[in-house]
């Protein structure tokens, strides 16, 4: 087969900013070797998300400034409505301005009650939501109305180096056997995020969802999807689920939808988009009340929150992201960086997801303690060889300290490198491969790094290290 290259021209072009290693061990002690507060400009591979820094393309710019910014029944919205319903079929879609605030919506709304005066209260005690894995702001969004957010994605999914070609995929008998433990009536919504992020960016099998909805409906509980890499998830399924080889996008990603009663979806990820989001659903009382609390806090159901230049800019990368040759490259290309660094000894998460790498820096530096934050280790010096930001999914993010103080680490230590949709070509990508592969050889010389100031929340975002 001939090489898979980059499915596009450039037009336009943003200059990077070249620093010696010299700047780099000066500005990361500036930003307290916390890569959240190194500037930008200092960054020369920016890897530390996929959320809203797509590339677009110059048919979504024109869309830009073709926006109608109408208040009501903006020209953008019918077509970002028109868009939406093909590919995701559901009858009613409500614009928000990310993905968060469709999981908020939705989340007030299936966990409401109206109390003895009438008022509208949200109250979420006693409750339960499962999913395969719940990204960090469902789980917010769930736990902050008092319900308990539940994963139950199946055992290969919680072991890096377990090979599975559905790695995100639900545990349905756990699901099932878990609906009928805490009762159906104390569980308002069932989701399922495709591709699983938090899992590494592990695709979620169409018999999965299919499956998903057959229980949900069995027990009469709306089923959501997470759409926010649905077309990454699409053409996994292509690729790795017989039966769905000679199928489009499209037809797949209606057939996944069909399962569905709605979905929250980000359009930061798979619709190219700086910004905005979602929320879809058929169910006419639910609606209502989502578009009642749309209201409060987003705006109005046509434009909920965005600009109509940016419905225009939703709705035309809907429609690049179901092109097959940019899918195909897209899977390439974060597996070839994956199949890099692991063939030279790296240990990451098999097999690599659809958005981003994940090193597990645990098993890359056996010799740090995971109280010396071994992935923020990892970190520092992918910025100080490299000039490369990527984050750490480890004790920083996730580890919280007991009543003597001593830190309860997380699970795993991990490094997500994640990769920006249209933004590199495959030379920047052989760099960071270079850069980890040269790390890799003096791993044993890394030292650690000690927290020594911390927010209460978050910490990720704004702790101070130092080295140990
Ligand atoms: C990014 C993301 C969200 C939240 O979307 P925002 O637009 O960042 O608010 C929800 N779920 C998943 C799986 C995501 O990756």
């Amino acid at each position: 087969m001939k090489t898979i290259i980059e499915p596009f021209k450039i037009k336009s072009v943003e200059q990077i900013k070249f620093t010696t290693e010299e700047d780099r061990k000066k500005i990361l002690k500036k930003a307290f070797y916390n890569p959240f507060m190194i500037p930008a400009e200092d960054v020369l591979i920016d890897l530390l998300t996929d959320s809203g820094t797509s590339a677009m393309s110059s048919k979504q710019w024109a869309g830009v400034m073709d926006g109608d910014e109408s208040y009501a029944g903006s020209k953008s919205y019918f077509r970002f409505e028109e868009v939406t319903q093909k590919i995701f079929g559901f009858k009613h879609i409500i614009p928000v301005h990310q993905g968060r605030a469709a999981e908020r919506i939705l989340s007030a709304a299936v966990l409401s009650q109206v109390d003895e005066a009438g008022r509208f209260i949200v109250n979420g005690k006693g409750k339960f939501i499962p999913n395969n894995n719940h990204f960090d702001t469902t789980r917010a969004n769930i736990e902050f109305n008092g319900a308990e957010a539940v994963d139950l994605v199946i055992e290969e999914g919680k072991h890096p180096s377990v090979q599975h070609p559905f790695k995100g995929n639900m545990d349905i008998e756990k699901l099932d056997n878990y609906i009928a433990m805490v009762g159906k009536e104390n569980v308002p919504l069932c989701m399922t995020t495709i591709t699983n992020n938090t899992g590494g960016g592990q695709p979620v099998s169409m018999e999965n969802i299919r499956l998903t909805g057959k229980i949900c409906k069995k027990y009469g509980i709306p089923f959501f999807i997470d759409a926010c890499r649905f077309a990454e998830n699409a053409y996994f399924i292509k690729l790795r689920e017989k039966g769905y080889e000679n199928k489009s996008i499209l037809e797949i990603a209606k057939e996944m939808f069909s399962y569905a009663d709605g979905c929250t979806m980000s359009a930061k990820k798979d619709a190219f988009a700086n910004i905005g989001g979602f929320l879809a659903m058929n169910n006419e009382v639910l609606y209502d009340e989502c578009r009642n609390l749309l209201i409060i806090t987003e705006g109005f159901e046509t434009y909920g929150g965005l600009a109509g230049r940016d419905l225009e800019a939703i709705a035309q990368g809907l429609e690049e992201i179901l092109d097959e040759h940019y899918l195909q490259y897209r899977i390439r290309s974060t597996a070839y960086l994956g199949e890099k660094i692991s063939k030279g000894g790296v240990p990451i998460i098999q097999p690599p997801g659809g958005h981003a790498i994940y090193v597990d820096a645990k098993a890359l530096l056996p010799h740090i303690p995971v109280e010396q934050y071994p992935g923020q280790a990892f970190v520092c010096e992918l910025y100080i060889s490299g000039g490369i930001r990527a984050v750490e999914i480890g004790s920083v993010m996730f580890g919280k300290y007991d009543s003597h103080g001593k830190l309860i680490p997380a699970e795993m230590e991990l490094v997500r490198l994640a990769i920006p949709r249209r933004v590199y070509t495959q030379s920047h990508i052989d760099y960071v491969a270079e850069v980890i592969l040269e790390i890799y050889k003096k791993r044993k010389e890394i030292k650690g790094y000690k927290i020594v100031e911390e927010p209460k929340f978050l910490r990720h975002f704004t702790s101070k290290f130092a080295p140990v």
